[in-house]
């Protein structure tokens, strides 16, 4: 069998739906089709969610009749009727969220959260698996929140393994249908309560089914035509590479192209099933493949992580940088959730590049007791892989660079924003 996961762009209106329908209609053997929520709608969920929390009554009306309305409008171009009979699962799942709004919030935030933001993907996969359905594309509709089950650790759930092999194995197990469809991103505690997998998780879901049930490939469909070089909205002439190790695409990953979700990989390395990036835009194209084996990158790799923060600490005692500083700061660090993405470190001075976000303040008032602490807040990070000179010299041209660290594969620079 083999697992295919469709993301947000995927099915961002009606007109996408359908071209998701001719893609299906064209897999071959038996699959588990893995779909995101419509188009930006986590993101308007995310939007409900605050309003309902903070109280906003009106605010989360609005917000909710938002949100249903764009539902509504894909409904229309693909049934023509808001009441189709396929549809009664749908409309009784917005009741359920309808009612779920009408109560007070019962727990912390990132518990509401999960309940609420859920429902992005349990609409999407009614909408779809019905419109399916009528289509002649049979198929079952599976809520993965009784198969993929987590701990409680909402919007960032982990998953437990054995639990989720053992239902998994039983719910797909082919013999009533070849085709299921089912949610990315969610998953459910033993007693059945929603959870995230962090945003972006709908490609990790996508693993670990292939990984349960050993498919024999997880395709990843998605609105560029395979894992490029670079961004192409930054760096018009981005390449397509054809093919990549699983450890490289970690590395890429790790550096900040936002190429796949990055606890996609290690289910996939940890069976060898090879995962595909493809282009739901031009189902033909042959992607980029990535698995074990690959033949060396043929060219130079480029990202560029915006909204960095250049931070610079001395110890105010006039110690050097010893071991008992380091693991002070780094303590503070992983306390705030401060993402460490450059490291320098030299007598005197601590240097990391971090992203900037709100914790970082809080973080650096607790610095300052023990350092002082300087920072520039108006740089970028450019990390060249497979670099050479050539590449370097056109990327810096007229580019200010206040810090660089090259390394036999990477050449980094923090860059003053353009
Ligand atoms: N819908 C979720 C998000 O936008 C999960 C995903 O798309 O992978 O973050
Ligand atoms: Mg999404």
């Amino acid at each position: 069998m083999q697992v295919s996961k469709f993301g947000g762009a995927s099915v961002k209106n009606a007109e996408a739906v359908k071209n998701l329908l001719e893609i299906v209609n064209h897999l071959d053997k038996s699959q588990v089709i893995v779909v995101s929520a419509m188009g930006k709608m986590t993101n308007a969920f995310e939007t409900l969610i605050q309003y309902y929390f903070s109280g906003e009554k009106e605010e989360c009306k609005a917000q909710l009749k938002f949100i249903k309305e764009f539902h509504n409008n894909i409904i229309l171009d693909l049934f023509g009727d808001l009441q189709h009979p396929m549809l009664s699962a749908f409309w009784e799942c917005v009741r359920q969220l309808e009612v779920k709004l009408e109560q007070l919030p019962s727990m912390h935030f990132d518990y509401e959260y999960d309940q609420v933001v859920s429902f992005g993907e349990i609409f999407s996969t009614h909408i779809i698996s019905a419109f399916l359905n009528t289509s002649g594309v049979n198929n079952k509709w599976v809520d993965v929140r009784h198969v993929l089950k987590t701990d409680d650790l909402y919007r960032d759930a982990n998953v437990d393994w054995l639990m989720t092999e053992e239902l998994m194995e039983r719910t797909f197990s082919f013999t009533e249908t070849s085709l299921y469809l089912t949610q990315g991103f969610l998953g459910g505690t033993f007693s059945n309560i929603s959870t995230t997998l962090g945003r972006e998780g709908s490609d990790y879901t996508a693993a670990i089914i292939g990984y349960v049930l050993n498919a024999e490939r997880v395709t990843v469909w998605k609105d560029v035509p395979g894992i490029l070089n670079a961004d192409p909205r930054i760096f018009p002439d981005a390449q397509k590479i054809d093919s990549l190790s699983y450890a490289e695409t970690i590395e890429l990953s790790y550096y900040g192209a936002q190429v796949i979700h990055p606890k996609t990989l290690k289910p996939l390395q940890n069976k060898q099933i090879p995962l595909y990036v493809k282009s739901f835009l031009d189902r033909e194209l042959p992607g980029t493949v990535i698995r074990q084996e690959s033949p060396k990158i043929p060219v130079p790799v480029f990202i560029l992580k915006k909204d960095q923060v250049l931070l610079t600490l001395s110890p105010r005692d006039f110690s050097f940088i010893t071991e008992e500083n380091l693991s002070r700061i780094l303590a503070l660090f992983s306390q705030n959730h401060v993402r460490i993405n450059l490291l320098q470190t030299s007598a005197l001075n601590f240097t990391v590049c971090v992203d900037r976000k709100d914790s970082f303040v809080k973080m650096v008032e607790q610095l300052k007791e023990f350092y002082s602490v300087r920072y520039n807040d108006q740089v970028e990070l450019l990390t060249i892989r497979h670099y050479n000179q050539e590449v370097i010299d056109e990327k810096l041209k007229d580019r200010v660079v206040i810090d660089s660290q090259v390394t036999r594969k990477n050449a980094r620079f923090v860059l003053q924003s353009s």
